[in-house]
Order: C-alpha cells, then structure tokens, then sequence
C-alpha cells in the first residue's frame, strides 16, 4: 500500500517537502507541523490514505518545506495531483469558514456525514459550497474566439467563461455568456469536458461552439478585447493545467498543420 500523503496549508499555499524536486510530504516528515495544525482532517481519496492540516499563519516554515501557490502545484506535480490538492484546499477553507449558521446564527458542529456542518440549534446542515461556471471554445473558419478579460495579466487571452445564474441550464450559460461578452451567437454546442477548480470553488464546466452570427462586439465592462486566433497566430495564453488551456489545445490540435 502506498505511503500517506499531507496536504498542509499556511494561509493559501501548500507546503510541499523539498527534496530535489519538492513533493507531496508523509506522516514522518510533517509530525511537528501536524501538531501545531489549527485545523484538519482525513480526505477520502483512492487507495491512499490522505490527509489535510491548517497551520498558523505566522508559523516559521521548517527548513525542508517549501511553500507553494496551487497553480504552481499544477504545473510542477500534474493534474492529479492538483485536483486533489484542490480538492483538500476546498474542504480546508470550508471549515475556516463554517462556523455559524446562516438560518439562525448558533454555532455549527460536525455532522456524522462527510464534510457537513450542523447547526446546533436548528438543525441546518451545510456542505462545502460548489460554484459552476461554463467556458466555451467558439471557432469560425478555422479560427477560435479569444477575449481578453480585465483581471487578467498584459497580453494574455482566453476562453470566454462566466458563472451559472440561478434557474439557467449549462446551455443557457454559454449562449448568454458570449452573447453578453462579446454579442456573437453561437450553434453546435457540444460538451468538452469538466474541472474542479479550487479560486475558490468553482466547477468549470467546458463546451465547444461554432460561431452562427453576429461581429465581435466587446462589452468593455468584464472584457476589453476579443478576436479570432488561427492556431499559428495565438497570443499570450493561461499556463499550467487549466481545462481553458485544454480547450484551447484541442482547437490547435484539430487544426494543426499537415506537416511533410
Ligand atoms: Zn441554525
């Protein structure tokens, strides 16, 4: 059976165990820290035991601990691993949250279910709390919609993606989505795939589309630019192990040029 694993928090990063490329760290390599956790838990995951731990903000990192931001975590460890590290930030952050009930204000407690909180006076039962959002690849004669959002880094394109609003379908979502963004409709919309994507809990869920009709129209509020990329014209793009960075892959890969 395989080791254990910890997923150790200090405030919004990891604390991986920096051996010549730093990893995830076993019960004998996290003893002191574990003991001085504010917080933790067991995670249910696979055939491997694993668990996660908050530590104090202001705790001095032991010397053979690096810490490290999740995105990072993604690109150095894989995808496995940053879904379940997201996965145990998620469950992390809940409970550093979840302290009284929304419904009437008592102190919640453990329920006997996994990850639940109760309340101790009126009984309300709360679960760590999941956003969906869509994100969508739209490709006309070849080339795919890439928009600029405000927040992002100078120079950098994406996917267009928004969250669900309540009584949409995934559908609804997108139509309205890139209808808002960038006024263009769309057709042939297919399932791609989804992500769990722990900034702080969303659920991404990805489609493709082709686009029906309309000219880029940017709505200047969430995006500030947008516009149709062949696969050897792309500009700066989101890194590491996002499902936009797949979606985006997929197109290039669909229309790679026949090499020979
Ligand atoms: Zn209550």
């Amino acid at each position: 059976m395989d080791e254990d694993i910890w997923y150790i928090f200090k405030g919004d990063e990891l604390l991986l165990y920096s051996a010549s490329r730093p990893r995830l760290p076993h019960s004998s390599e996290v003893a002191p820290l574990a003991s001085s956790s504010v917080r933790s838990g067991k995670l249910s995951m696979g055939c491997r035991e694993a668990f996660w731990a908050e530590v104090p903000s202001d705790l001095p990192i032991p010397s053979k601990m690096v810490p490290m931001g999740l995105r990072e975590v993604g690109a150095l460890l894989g995808e496995e691993t940053f879904a379940e590290a997201g996965r145990a930030f998620q469950i992390m952050n809940w409970y550093r949250r979840a302290f009284f009930c929304v419904s009437c204000g008592a102190p919640l407690r453990d329920s006997s279910d996994d990850h639940a909180r109760e309340c101790t006076s009126c009984g309300s039962i709360f679960y760590p709390p999941i956003s969906p959002a869509v994100i969508v690849a739209v490709e006309r004669d070849g080339k795919i919609l890439l928009a600029r959002n405000v927040r992002f880094p100078p120079g950098r394109y994406s996917v267009i993606a928004g969250f669900v609003e309540p009584g949409e379908s995934l559908e609804e979502t997108v139509r309205r989505e890139v209808r808002e963004e960038v006024s263009l409709e769309i057709r042939d919309l297919q399932y791609f795939g989804s992500q769990s994507w722990p900034f702080p809990h969303s659920l991404m869920v990805g489609f493709t589309a082709h686009w029906a009709s309309g000219e880029i129209q940017v709505d200047g509020k969430e995006i500030e630019d947008a516009g149709w990329f062949a696969p050897d014209e792309m500009p700066d793009l989101p890194q590491g192990v996002s499902i936009s960075r797949k979606l985006i892959e997929h197109f290039r890969s669909a229309h790679a040029p026949h090499e020979g």
